[in-house]
């Protein structure tokens, strides 16, 4: 069939979320990925606790938590100690997860699949054009050439997005002037590597880092600050890898066998449109930037989640066109923090000597307990707010993730979601009630809350925020009001 509500371009992790989350909401998904086969290299290796938090929300963190390590502790900008101390996290899973990106991939790949996802791959897409009434995909597939026509597409096709040069979008930023190697080989002495294995050496030319990577050797890295940045594109050799290595440690470091290397740059850049018209572009086809603090493959989950509910209600007919020019300004700010804070913690690594005392100055700052947990908040992606203009004077968890709150019973929010549905959640004995144009489209859950309160009421996206809250102590009337305008931002019919 060469017809679908949306065309995902690209398998990775976020086109397989998304497609999971387009199935979930009841529409037709097909996604495109030009791979013939499942990525078996791994870029990523950490999945944050927003995105444990968003994972618990669809009944997927336990196959996740089965295939992976939980890792309590991480470093800012290389400086350690004072690690991050994630455990103090405002959150049921106070951790990073350590698991390959093929794992993560798989998992989704799996979910979206199952849920009735069609994942054709071998097929890339070479053509994207778009008018009032759809969009029409080039394709060219095992078969040969074919059109593919769908209601909307989005672009999940990585930092050298297809869709997002044949639709003229722009990618505005920063040249890269780090030029960092990896590669997983086998080291002749491990024991000897200038860093510890795990470990990081920073010298006066640059930096290098090795991890052990489970059956593959060493993963090594190497950063240098002060040298020509080469192509994207151009493959790296294992000579190349030994002869950075050389320059940042001094000495030559016996190694071979690579199965895979890898270079990468701090070029940071976000979309200029999130959205044009019927083209949507998420994850690595709209921002780029460094790759510490593992943080792009999170950003680009959040992404997806934020518009697969959206996409879909447009679809089915029940939200407005303008919940989808949402998108933009509110995935963009976070986009712009996390390229703020990585390029922060690149200028913190920069081996130039001026840098040591404001180094030192953050390790200071690092040991102070509200400054060690604003960080990690920000690296695992817990401190993100969407814009709340629709409801000025809004409760402060308005445009926040739900809180972590339990009903008698011990259901958890978190399980509230797992339908990918909007939830009003009634906290007894508070009794709102939704207007007939909204009631097929929210799941309406009445319970007690354990402890203390939060609020009386909650109406919660699928993607886990918050679109409006009844105080503990707010007039029912007043709250009641502001009910409706909220619902009119989401929901045709119910202004
Ligand atoms: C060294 C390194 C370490 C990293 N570590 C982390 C980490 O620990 N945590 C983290 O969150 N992030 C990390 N990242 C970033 C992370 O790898 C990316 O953010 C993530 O892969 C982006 O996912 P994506 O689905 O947007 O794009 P991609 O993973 O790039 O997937 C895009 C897919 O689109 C397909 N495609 C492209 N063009 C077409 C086309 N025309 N037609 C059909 N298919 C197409 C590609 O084949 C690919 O499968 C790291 C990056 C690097 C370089």
């Amino acid at each position: 069939m060469n017809t679908t509500d949306i065309a995902v371009v690209g398998c990775g992790p976020v086109g397989a979320l998304l497609a999971g989350e387009l199935r979930l909401a009841g529409v037709d998904a097909v996604v495109l990925e030009r791979s013939p086969g499942p990525n078996v290299h791994s870029r990523a290796f950490r999945l944050q606790t927003a995105t444990l938090e968003l994972l618990d929300a669809r009944g997927l963190l336990e196959d996740f938590l089965a295939t992976a390590v939980r890792i309590p502790k991480t470093h800012f900008a290389g400086i350690r100690p004072p690690l991050l101390d994630l455990d103090r996290l405002d959150s049921e899973h106070p951790f990073t997860l350590g698991i390959p990106q093929s794992l993560t991939e798989a998992h989704l790949e799996r979910w979206a699949r199952g849920l009735g996802a069609q994942v054709r791959r071998g097929h890339e897409v070479l053509g994207v054009e778009q008018d009032g009434g759809g969009v029409r995909l080039d394709v060219e597939g095992p078969g040969g050439r074919y059109r593919l026509d769908a209601a909307y597409v989005v672009g999940c096709d990585g930092g050298r997005s297809t869709v997002r040069k044949l639709s003229g979008i722009g990618f505005p930023g920063r040249e890269g002037t780090v030029s960092a190697l990896l590669g997983d080989v086998t080291l002749d002495d491990p024991d000897a590597f200038p860093s510890g294995i795990p470990g990081t050496l920073r010298t006066a030319t640059g930096l290098v880092m090795a991890v052990a990577m489970p059956g593959t050797g060493v993963r090594v890295f190497t950063c240098e600050f002060d040298r020509p940045v080469p192509p994207r594109d151009r493959p790296v050799t294992l000579d190349e890898l030994r002869a950075a290595v050389r320059r940042v440690v001094g000495a030559d470091v016996g190694m071979r066998e690579p199965t895979w290397m890898a270079r990468f740059t701090d070029a940071s850049r976000i979309v200029a449109a999130y959205r044009q018209g019927r083209v949507f572009l998420a994850g690595d086809a709209a921002h780029v930037h460094f790759p510490i603090g593992a943080q792009g493959l999170n950003l680009g989950l959040q992404d997806a989640v934020n518009l697969g509910w959206k996409l879909a209600g447009r679809v089915r007919g029940w939200a407005p066109d303008t919940l989808l020019d949402t998108y933009d300004p509110e995935r963009r700010p976070v986009a712009e923090r996390v390229v703020r804070e990585t390029r922060a913690q690149v200028a913190l690594m920069n081996p130039d000597e001026r840098i040591d005392p404001l180094r030192e100055l953050f390790r200071e700052l690092l040991a102070i307990g509200d400054v060690n947990l604003h960080l990690s908040r920000l690296l695992t992606g817990l401190d993100a707010r969407y814009p709340t203009d629709v409801d000025a004077g809004a409760h402060p968890l308005v445009g926040r993730r739900a809180p972590a709150l339990r009903l008698a019973g011990g259901v958890r929010v978190a399980q509230l979601l797992r339908r990918g549905r909007p939830v009003l959640l009634n906290l007894e004995p508070a009794a709102f009630t939704l207007p007939a144009a909204v009631l097929p489209h929210v799941d309406v859950v009445t319970g007690r809350e354990e402890g203390a309160g939060t609020a009386a009421a909650l109406l919660i996206r699928p993607d886990g925020a918050v679109a409006w809250v009844a105080g503990p102590d707010e007039d029912p009337q007043e709250a009641g009001k502001r009910l409706r305008g909220t619902l009119a931002t989401y929901f045709a019919g119910a202004g």
